[in-house]
């Protein structure tokens, strides 16, 4: 197929029907595949033929749609996760094991913090957490002889602080280790991690992705250009055989552009099995055909929502990248030209009790954990998502106790501005 533009291959990559298949993409709700002979079976069983054989290692449904997605971040591999929780995990996971060390960013999404800092370092993975806009030398600093990837995420959520893509691309490739990106909230339509030096990217396609509140997934996209094989010592998983799957060593087998998902899918999700229901991957692709044109709207109406706080008296602060005079205004002009996302931090004059009360008085709007949906949602971090964290880890986190996520659709703007304005006004 020729190469076609985001808007286009948000319709049609990932699938495309022969003469009289279903145009849209069939969801394949079968556990097992059948086969003639054990021997034909074998085959796939020891990677020497693809194919189907169980949906805990793969079904038709959710590669199409991995496919898909792959192809909007520009990638060579795509595998789909149960959750973003499991692609995070995955990501770091098929790199990283007890004794490794990991660098990433302090702002990212509460959840991945609890995974990392908590759970992970369980596990034996180490991880150090630089600020986003630290310093080249604390960057430097952060790094170690076992490290193994550097992870952060684009927009990060709630914090809303940008990624400087390329200086965390180039630091992690001066230590010989990749960039994993979570690039969950400005979707591949308003940025795309690998054509800035990331190497690998992950999603939680709950968010934008899907949009509509429909299903809970995640997703991991390789970009193929990391080089594992220049790093024999450091990545042994992806560079030696893996008695587990028959010998195979994955970047030999399956080259740079397939060994990364493929051992991801081959081990972690022969292993932990978090994969998506072909439902809720067909729920997706639905999401995703018109992820361009609600992106544009998120990110008109997030600018307005924007606009408007910011000359409100009763708001202290506002933080959207997309906002001229924004702190990291020009850095999300660099990587997202088009626009960010509709998510808008603000808060309250008055602290926390004020952010409660704004939040009672809204009535268009959802209180919900949800975020990066068609319609309005609006939450308050310190006392939901983020309340695992101390008032330290909520500071470098960037998140502050009156901290209001305004996550907002693309319901007509002056009915949200209304919204806001009935809920300040009873503060
Ligand atoms: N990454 C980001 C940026 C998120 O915002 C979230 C959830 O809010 C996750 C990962 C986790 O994704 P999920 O809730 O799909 O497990």
């Amino acid at each position: 197929m020729n190469k076609h533009r985001i808007a286009t291959d948000c319709l049609h990559a990932g699938y495309r029907p022969e003469n009289g298949q279903p145009r849209n993409i069939p969801i394949i709700q079968s556990t097992t595949f059948r086969y003639e002979s054990s021997a034909e079976m074998g085959k796939l069983f020891d990677l020497e033929a693809s194919g189907y054989f169980y949906t805990r290692l793969q079904n038709p449904t959710n590669d199409h749609v991995a496919a898909k997605l792959c192809a909007l971040e520009g990638g060579t591999a795509a595998m789909l996760t149960s959750s973003g929780q499991a692609a995070n995990f995955y990501a770091i996971f098929n790199i990283a094991s007890c004794g490794d060390h990991v660098v990433a960013s302090s702002a990212i999404y509460g959840g991945t913090y609890n995974l990392f800092a908590v759970t992970m370092k369980r596990m034996g993975i180490e991880f150090t957490f630089v600020e986003p806009d630290c310093s080249d030398a604390e960057l430097e600093a952060a790094f170690r002889p076992n490290t193994k990837a550097v992870f952060g995420e684009t927009i990060a959520n709630p914090a809303l602080s940008v990624l400087d893509i390329e200086r965390f691309a180039n630091a992690a490739h001066a230590h010989g280790v990749p960039l994993i990106v979570d690039n969950t909230f400005p979707t591949p339509v308003n940025c795309r991690p690998f054509e800035w030096g990331a190497d690998i990217v992950t999603h939680s396609t709950t968010k934008y992705l899907d949009g509509h509140a429909n299903a809970v997934g995640g997703a991991i996209v390789d970009s193929g250009k990391f080089d594992w094989t220049k790093y024999p010592d450091k990545f042994p998983g992806l560079c030696t055989p893996d008695e587990s799957y028959h010998g195979v060593t994955y970047t030999e087998r399956f080259g740079l552009e397939g060994a990364f998902i493929t051992k991801a899918t081959a081990q972690l999700m022969r292993d932990f099995g978090s994969i998506p229901a072909p439902m809720n991957a067909y729920l997706l692709n639905v999401g995703m055909e018109t992820l361009p044109l609600r992106m544009a709207k998120h990110c008109e109406n997030g600018l307005a929502v924007a606009k408007y706080l910011k000359d409100h008296p009763k708001v202290a602060w506002v933080r959207y990248p997309g906002l001229e005079g924004d702190k990291e205004y020009k850095l999300a002009r660099k990587y997202m030209p088009n626009g960010t996302c509709g998510v808008v931090s603000f808060g309250v004059k008055g602290g926390r009790a004020a952010a409660e009360t704004f939040m009672a008085g809204l009535k268009l709007a959802s209180i919900a954990t949800h975020v990066a949906d068609a319609k309005t949602c609006v939450l308050h971090p310190a006392s939901a998502t983020h309340r695992q964290m101390n008032d330290a880890e909520l500071a470098a986190a960037g998140i502050s106790p009156d901290l209001v996520r305004f996550s907002v659709g693309i319901e007509d703007v002056n009915d949200i501005i209304a919204d806001i304005e009935g809920a300040l006004a009873n503060v």
